[in-house]
């Protein structure tokens, strides 16, 4: 059986300049971070000095969205061989903020996934439920038909990673119970191992909403996570390495 690798991610969202380059130093500086990988992901004007800073470290750096075009006429938007080019190995797609802001479908986020395969960059791939849905008993309907309609169907544990964000959790300091995430994941693993066999044993499977150094050690302790993506936690060198050095020693 594979087993996934760890791996601790920051979406920094729409938050950075350069000046801010100035946490990674501070995290690079601080931070081993044994049998786990280090992503951090910022908006895509600080991709190609934060992964100058970042060679040769263990910190992997990728994109917060792609097109899902190589090139051509779509003013304003990115390519995963551009994102690729400019020194990012992983992009996430599907995120809720893109899901809601951009009116982003599970058909999109699939198409988006191809290119950055097809680009030679890792999937990460968000999936998850609203309040609503939680409440109303369909968190893993809705975590399956996303599971469904947005991964495709070449992807090995190498190039996907999945995150369960509740939409809920995100931004809010709302966390699920231990047993929820638990419960999630689980479904999440079984889905990936019927429909891809051992490659969908060995996909990294991240629990993303309000994760902090606070409670990271616990839902790290949950079977079936093997990462967390961090919003607002990974701003800072300090927290994030908080994170970071609980995933090393979960
Ligand atoms: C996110 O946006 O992916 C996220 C998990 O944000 P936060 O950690 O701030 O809840």
């Amino acid at each position: 059986m594979s087993t996934p690798r760890k791996l601790a991610a920051g979406n920094w969202k729409m938050n950075g300049t350069a000046a801010e380059l100035s946490e990674v130093k501070t995290l690079l500086a601080e931070q081993a971070a044994p049998g786990c990988d280090v992503l951090l992901c910022p908006p895509a004007t600080l991709i190609h000095r934060m992964a100058q800073a970042a060679e040769g470290s263990i910190l992997k750096v990728g994109g917060q969205d792609c097109h899902a075009r190589q090139s051509g006429a779509h003013t304003g938007d990115i390519s995963a061989a551009m994102l690729k080019d400019a020194g990012a190995s992983h992009v996430i797609l599907g995120h809720s903020e893109r899901r809601a802001d951009h009116g982003e479908s599970d058909e999109d986020v699939r198409a988006k996934a191809e290119a950055a395969l097809a680009a030679g960059l890792v999937a990460v791939i968000c999936v998850g439920e609203t309040l609503e849905q939680r409440e109303s008993g369909a968190t893993l309907d809705i975590v399956a038909a996303q599971l469904g309609g947005s991964i495709p169907d070449d992807v090995s544990a190498g190039t996907l990673v999945v995150a369960y964000e509740p939409v809920w959790a995100i931004g809010t300091g709302k966390v699920p119970e231990t047993a929820q995430i638990a419960e999630v994941h689980d479904f999440i693993r079984a889905r990936l191992s019927s429909r891809f066999g051992e490659a969908g044993q060995g996909v990294a499977l991240l629990y993303g909403g309000s994760v902090k150094p606070s409670n990271a050690a616990e839902i790290f302790a949950v079977e079936n996570v093997n990462g967390a993506l961090v919003g607002g936690a990974s701003l800072k060198a300090a927290d994030f390495g908080a994170i970071v050095a609980a995933l090393s020693d979960a």
